[in-house]
């Protein structure tokens, strides 16, 4: 079985990469996407959530921010903001940053960022799913 290659790539750098992968699937804003060798190339945008890599028939879970996924027939880029292997969330700190936007959210004040706060509410959520994975 012909597999792929899994590059996830964050301001920081390569922070996921992964060869004979045989399965990717992506949470794009269009829906789930599932990758496999000799996929069309195609570029999607990513909405927050997580990726599932299976490889040997066992599959990983890394948290992403929004950002892309440039799919090409051997090899897959994902370009995010941040990404965080399922075993690397920090659950303690996603709660915090669960806590702090809902607080943001509740907030009356005209100067609150609710654009801001609702994201930042959807990454801790999200982090806080995907450590289930660990
Ligand atoms: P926080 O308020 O806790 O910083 P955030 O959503 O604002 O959360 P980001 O701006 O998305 O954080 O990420 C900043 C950096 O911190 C990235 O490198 C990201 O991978 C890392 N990071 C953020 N939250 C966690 C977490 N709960 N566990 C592990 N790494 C995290």
């Amino acid at each position: 079985m012909k597999t792929l290659t899994l590059d996830i790539v964050t301001p920081n750098g390569s922070v996921y990469k992964e060869d004979d992968v045989e399965i990717v699937v992506l949470q794009t804003t269009a829906g789930e996407m599932g990758v496999m060798y000799g996929h069309i190339p195609t570029v999607a945008p990513l909405k927050i959530g997580h990726i599932k890599v299976t490889k040997d028939g066992k599959s990983d879970y890394i948290a992403v921010t929004e950002g892309f996924a440039e799919v090409r027939q051997e090899k897959v880029n994902i370009l995010v903001q941040a990404a965080e292997s399922a075993e690397d969330i920090d659950l303690e700190r996603a709660k915090s940053a669960k806590e702090r936007a809902t607080f943001y959210l509740d907030d009356d004040a005209d100067d609150t960022d609710h654009k801001r706060a609702s994201r930042a509410l959807k990454r801790a959520e999200n982090r806080i799913e995907v450590a289930k994975y660990k």
